[in-house]
């Protein structure tokens, strides 16, 4: 009998790690307190940034910060009653945007990201599911130099680690993307990315191939982990259930399950939100464009164009503030001119993020039964096939690609 492995989280994490456990030829059961997708991986900008290496903590980023506090439309906020809770993050975050740490970081998130692309063919490439990922670039476009003098850093790190790009002018913005206002002085555009047209459906068809190859799901909760001798048990309000081994892939959630295995892990989430244009505005863009000077996203889908807002602190139960991504509306119609700007829905998602901007993938310290995937930050869509790999190749004692000891918990 092939042991039984339960994945905590039907997310894009928790679901690649299904099915690169499940080509292992274990027994995978796939779980989710919802159904499957309910988090941070539907309603994404859908972006595979191939060999993304810049952590979002970097030198000179507390003034960055301040600056971008004072703003009419800051890229960052925090909630005021959340801000005591933030405090020690931010203070390790600022911490891990020295020099040193940033390139240490940047280099580990590269030794992921550089197999991004290749691993998701790999993981669903004998499927229908390449369908739904189109080959793109990935361009950000900035209307004032001194932005694009703001990138400077950023653009060294990438020159460090090898990162491709290359820097665009006005007209070569144009090229691109026709229809965007003539008033984007450089561009930064990174070839050889993905772009997913609809992040749902993705990952909704990467459970539905589990499930096609004898995988199994439930709709289960986790409130308990407990380690027993022979196996792990999971206890939630439908009851118990036993495993072999167990992967937490739970997400913005992970921190209180990683807890109950003497891990305390600094993960906290990003909110961030979507709102959707109609369909009709899906066509005015060849692919995903960042605005460099509000830091929001406009991303063609198969239904429609999503702009993806920025980053909220505020935790895990505080209800949305749909106004935020609304008010980045007229700052949509100025650089794209042609858009419908009617809204067909919103959404808020948590992203789940360290200070170190590095997920944690890796053996729990209690035991090598439970292991962790969590903690993908802005990179969950780019990361999610490379780390069900690593987690697979941990289960089977294989040697991952790349040394998986910066991604692991006791880092903290
Ligand atoms: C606005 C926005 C734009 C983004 N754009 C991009 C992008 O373009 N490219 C990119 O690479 N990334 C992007 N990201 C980041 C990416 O979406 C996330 O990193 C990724 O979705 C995280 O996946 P996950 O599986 O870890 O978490 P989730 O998708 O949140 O899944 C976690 C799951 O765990 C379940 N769960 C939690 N606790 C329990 C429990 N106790 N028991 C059972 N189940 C539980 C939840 O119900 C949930 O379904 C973006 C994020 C946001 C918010």
């Amino acid at each position: 009998m092939p042991d039984k492995i339960i994945i905590i989280g039907a997310g894009v994490i928790g679901a690649a790690c299904a099915l690169a456990l499940q080509a292992d030829g274990y027994d995978v059961v796939l779980i989710d307190r919802e159904a499957p997708c309910a988090g941070a991986s539907s309603g994404n900008a859908g972006v595979i940034v191939n060999a993304s290496c810049v952590p979002t903590a970097m030198p000179g980023m507390l003034f960055e910060v301040l600056r971008m506090l004072g703003q009419p439309l800051p890229p960052l906020s925090i909630r005021p009653t959340y801000f005591h809770k933030i405090l020690p993050w931010l203070i390790r975050f600022v911490w891990q945007g020295r020099y040193r740490a940033a390139t240490e970081n940047a280099t580990h998130l590269h030794a992921l990201s550089q197999y991004a692309v290749t691993s998701w063919h790999r993981l669903i490439g004998e499927s229908t599911l390449p369908s739904l990922l189109e080959e793109s670039g990935w361009l950000k476009v900035y209307e004032s130099e001194q932005t694009y003098a703001g990138t400077a850093r950023a653009r060294h790190l990438m020159d460090q680690i090898g990162t491709k790009y290359e820097v665009l002018s006005a007209a070569q913005v144009h090229d691109l993307e026709p229809n965007l206002a003539a008033i984007y002085k450089f561009g930064i555009y990174q070839r050889d990315c993905l772009r997913i047209l609809n992040p749902n459906r993705l990952v909704q068809g990467m459970v539905d191939l589990l499930l096609s190859r004898g995988g199994t799901y439930s709709q289960f909760g986790v409130e308990r982990i407990q380690l027993n001798s022979g196996n792990i048990s999971l206890t939630g309000p439908a009851g118990i259930l036993i495993a072999d081994k167990v992967v937490i892939a739970a997400g913005a959630w992970s921190r209180s399950l990683a807890r109950q295995l003497g891990d305390d892990v600094p993960l906290d989430t990003e909110r961030g939100y979507h709102l959707m244009l109609p369909a009709s505005t899906q066509s005015l863009l060849n692919g995903p464009v960042m605005n460099g000077e509000s830091s929001f996203v406009l991303s063609p889908m198969e239904d429609g164009l999503r702009l993806t807002s920025q980053v909220e602190f505020g935790g895990l139960s505080a209800a949305p503030d749909y106004a935020r991504v609304r008010s980045l509306l007229p700052v949509a119609k100025r650089m794209l001119p042609g858009i419908d700007a009617r809204e067909e829905s919103v959404w808020m998602g948590f992203r789940p993020s360290l200070p170190d901007s590095l997920p944690v993938l890796g053996f729990s310290s209690s035991s090598t039964g439970v292991l962790y995937a969590f903690g993908h930050q802005h990179l969950g869509m780019t990361l999610g096939a490379i780390s069900g790999f690593v987690v697979a190749d941990l289960v089977a004692g294989r040697k991952p690609v790349m040394d998986v000891s910066p991604y692991g918990p006791q880092r903290f």
